[in-house]
């Protein structure tokens, strides 16, 4: 059960635009990373006038191949998944190019500002300033020439994160929410396991034949996937819990356990995800921590 098929075939070549499906392609930002896979997927919808879906980086290069691609038709929308920096920091200048709206779910600048600015690699990751033209809510739908888009909220990975349904064609473009390369990452306090949860079982409630995500290749099984990634969410929870019964004290004392034969350069992000994991096992009442919060040493038990 630990173990995902994960899919990391992907034929691209950067630049180019890709057919996804009928009005519908992508093309891959020269942004390749251990969190990006081979960089991140921009898509343009539509045939007579283009909405233009996670910009992308803010690399010239990038920008460029989306107004070749998009040639004679007007780019009208420009929406963003969420407002990490490899999807939302070529926006600027895409909609200096165009004039498009820019959509997007708004986060709570206060909120998150406080929260990310006691993690290092906050403002690294998060342009906490973004700020959409056209907030979106939760089933809001934005219609173009021959396009119209439904926003799901998605939160878990990112709070602001929507997936967006293609009307009339059983498409979701997933974002960082459901990916075929790799799990979405759930790092508090940006990530929140219980929301990523909710919103795979949002998806599940679904009938897609395709998801388009926001790095790697598609799903053509979608919910096979959603249901594989929630089915291994559990597994892990599972596992933490037994870890915590078994006198593990701390999520510091968790990650050893639970991952066992980790990558050292893995660790990190495994005890991010530990703590994802014990944060949503004390809001369901499955676990309690001593005084001092939910710090790693902090003191752990199985309620
Ligand atoms: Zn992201």
């Amino acid at each position: 059960m630990d173990q995902l098929n994960f899919k990391t075939g992907m034929a691209f070549n950067y630049g180019e635009p890709a057919p996804m499906g009928p009005g519908i392609v992508r093309i891959v930002a020269p942004n390749a990373g251990p969190f990006t896979f081979k960089g991140t997927n921009t898509y343009l919808v539509g045939s007579t006038s283009l909405a233009v879906i996670d910009p992308g980086p803010d690399d010239p290069l990038h920008t460029q191949a989306i107004l070749k691609a998009a040639g004679a038709r007007q780019i009208t929308h420009i929406f963003v998944t969420h407002a990490h920096r490899d999807h939302v920091d070529g926006v600027a200048a895409l909609k200096a190019e165009t004039g498009a709206i820019v959509c997007a779910y708004p986060r709570d600048p206060q909120a998150t500002r406080i929260a990310l600015e006691a993690t290092p690699s906050g403002s690294y990751f998060v342009d906490y300033n973004f700020m959409p033209d056209q907030a979106l809510a939760r089933g809001d739908v934005i219609a173009g020439g021959d396009w119209a888009l439904t926003a799901i909220h998605t939160p878990g990975h990112a709070p602001d994160h929507i997936s967006f349904a293609l009307e009339g064609r059983n498409v979701v473009f997933s974002g960082d929410h459901v990916m075929a390369w790799n799990t979405s990452v759930v790092a508090p306090p940006e990530g929140r396991m219980a929301d990523y949860i909710a919103s795979l079982e949002i998806l599940l409630d679904r009938n897609d034949s395709m998801f388009l995500p926001g790095h790697g290749g598609r799903l053509e099984d979608p919910q096979r996937t959603v249901k594989a990634y929630l089915l291994h969410r559990r597994w892990r929870e599972q596992a933490i819990l037994k870890a915590i019964k078994d006198g593990a004290q701390s999520i510091l004392q968790i990650v050893p356990e639970v991952y066992q034969g980790t990558d050292a350069k893995l660790i990190p992000a495994a005890t991010l995800s530990v703590q994802a994991h014990v944060e949503f096992l004390i809001e369901k009442g499955l676990v309690s921590t001593a005084a001092c919060g939910l710090t790693l040493d902090c003191r752990l038990e199985a309620v």
